[in-house]
């Protein structure tokens, strides 16, 4: 096997930001793109409420409201590795997105902001990843506030979240007697200094637990105080284990701030040394090794109007195996055709550039006029399916109606086009013609009503509809199946890729349904 390809392998990192909004992901994300060296003066990612906006949000809406719809991804390089880093939109009106790219990554980093603890989404993302047994590090933020009790957190993450927690640093104090943090497995104290966010700092620290200088800098009750709770925690806490961080049963956990840049290089020192790089995915037909000579890949995302000069849309492509160069024939298995690529495109910090070359846990972008669908697996003609790309049942749902009867044709054709990019989802009922809409985040409603207009030229308007959560059915026997739909055909609908699902009005309808038809299966997340 070549040693170069080996050694890109070996290089790579991918990883995605979980928190709940406000927690600090769009300030770490800035921090980390400064070590990558990738923007100079970090401060361009993200700037709320002034004319700066992150180099990832493309879209008008988002501009508009100052939050991030869209998932983008960032290349950086640090310290010999290649970290591919996938942002997740944060905000509570998300889309499918935000939990089909967890299953894209290797690695997870959860922000908690340990004023707050552990919030609603966190907590939604981790389900996702715990689909995969993704690892999982933790970076307890705002540091530089009044926190709740540390040790009150990590019980918190451990009951609520499922997952150990091995603290690799440990504050010494918070707010405005935050002084920096000891790490524990290098035992050493690292020295906090305000007002050095914006920049890589030379990081003063002090070697050893009982070394005197810390009564110097720390104060005497400080210095005490650090070692007495250093004392429970050795005692108390797990210790560090790599193969079960690597099996996401354990979390290393680190302490800092975002915003003062201090102690993100931790996390990015522990995402190269201890994270995975790309290794194995599982397909219908085997598995697929990273190291393997030819390409094969999966379509996680699918994305338009990234950049409004090109009225393009993207499909995200992430890299299991083998190496991408410019100008290969790829083979997609759904439609059985060869696609010849030959402008793929890399994201470095956000620019879009031509990839020349690019290796497994990399995401290239591939332009598609329509024929690329989310879950689509590519390789070099071998007939491929990777498995665990989910479709998540919908939480909320609206009949979508036109103003301009007439444009039906365009309505739909916009509607299933942007079903495909995972936007939202439509449904079709069986019975009557309507057209109904569901998406996971209120905000995706707004997002495609603008997107008709603008791109497909129809003015549509939402009406109230009577549904509150939906399932995908199946059944492995004929009779009960064909009872089940002539019974229900006024709660079943298809979805924008044909598959049958039941449209539930209450979650009592719901429950009697399934009650009344125990061998249909009903299911929440649709695998392709
Ligand atoms: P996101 O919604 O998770 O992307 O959060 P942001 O990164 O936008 O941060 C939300 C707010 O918290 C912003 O006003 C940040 O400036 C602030 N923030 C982020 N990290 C820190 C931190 O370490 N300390 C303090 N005091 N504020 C922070």
């Amino acid at each position: 096997m070549n040693s170069k390809f080996i050694k890109q392998i070996q290089k790579r990192r991918t990883l995605a930001i979980i928190s709940h909004p406000d927690a600090g992901k769009t300030t770490i994300t800035e921090k980390v793109l400064l070590f990558g060296q990738a923007i100079q003066i970090a401060g361009t990612v993200k700037g709320r409420g002034s004319n700066q906006y992150a180099k990832s949000d493309w879209m008008e809406i988002e501009k508009q409201r100052g939050i991030s719809i869209t998932t983008s991804v960032m290349q950086f390089p640090y310290k010999g590795c290649m970290i591919n880093l996938l942002d997740t939109p944060g905000h509570a009106d998300f889309s499918e997105d935000t939990y089909r790219t967890l299953t894209a990554v290797d690695c997870c980093l959860m922000v908690i902001d340990t004023a707050k603890g552990v919030e609603e989404r966190t907590r939604k993302l981790m389900e996702v990843t715990r689909l995969r047994h993704t690892p999982i590090l933790t970076f307890m933020n705002k540091l530089d506030r009044d926190i709740r009790d540390p040790i009150d957190i990590l019980d918190e993450i451990e009951k609520e979240l499922k997952i150990a927690c091995s603290p690799i640093t440990w504050p010494v104090g918070s707010g405005r007697y935050f002084k920096g943090v000891y790490h524990l497995y290098e035992d050493k104290t690292y020295l906090y200094q305000t007002g050095k966010g914006h920049t890589i700092q030379k990081i003063k620290s002090i070697e050893g637990l009982n070394n005197p200088e810390l009564e110097v800098v720390l104060g005497e009750d400080v210095a005490t105080q650090l070692r007495q709770e250093l004392e429970l925690i050795k005692g108390a806490s797990h210790k560090f284990d790599l193969n079960a961080f690597l099996s996401g049963q354990l979390t290393p956990v680190f302490f800092g701030t975002a915003l003062g840049n201090f102690g993100v290089d931790h996390i990015l020192d522990a995402l190269v040394t201890w994270s995975p790089s790309p290794t194995e995915r599982e397909a219908e037909q085997r598995k697929v090794f990273a190291e393997e000579e030819k390409l094969t890949g999966f379509i996680f995302k699918i994305q338009a109007n990234m950049d409004p000069k090109h009225r393009d849309r993207i499909a995200f492509m992430r890299i299991v195996s083998g190496s991408y160069k410019k100008g290969m024939k790829l083979f997609q298995v759904r439609t059985q055709k060869e696609l010849m690529v030959s402008d793929a495109l890399t994201f470095m910090a956000g620019d879009r550039t031509q990839a020349e070359d690019s290796f497994p846990g990399d995401i290239i972008g591939l332009h598609n006029h329509g024929t690329i669908q989310i879950g689509d697996t590519f390789t070099q003609g071998e007939t491929l399916k990777f498995t665990g790309i989910p479709h998540f049942a919908p939480e909320l749902f609206r009949q979508i109606r036109l103003s301009d009867p007439l444009k039906q044709k365009q309505l739909l054709k916009g509607l299933i086009q942007l079903s495909e990019e995972g936007a939202v989802q439509i449904f079709r009922p069986l019975s009557n013609n309507n057209m109904i809409l569901g998406a996971v985040g209120a905000l995706q409603f707004d997002v495609v009503v603008s997107r008709l207009k603008n791109e497909y030229h129809v003015s549509a308007v939402y009406d109230v509809v009577n549904i509150c959560t939906v399932c995908w059915v199946s059944c492995y026997e004929k009779k009960e199946w064909a009872e089940f739909t002539k019974k229900n055909e006024n709660n079943l609908a298809l979805d924008g890729g044909n598959h049958l699902s039941y449209l539930a009005p209450t979650l009592v309808n719901l429950r009697m349904v399934q009650e009344r038809h125990p061998k249909i299966i009903f299911r929440k997340i649709r695998e392709q």
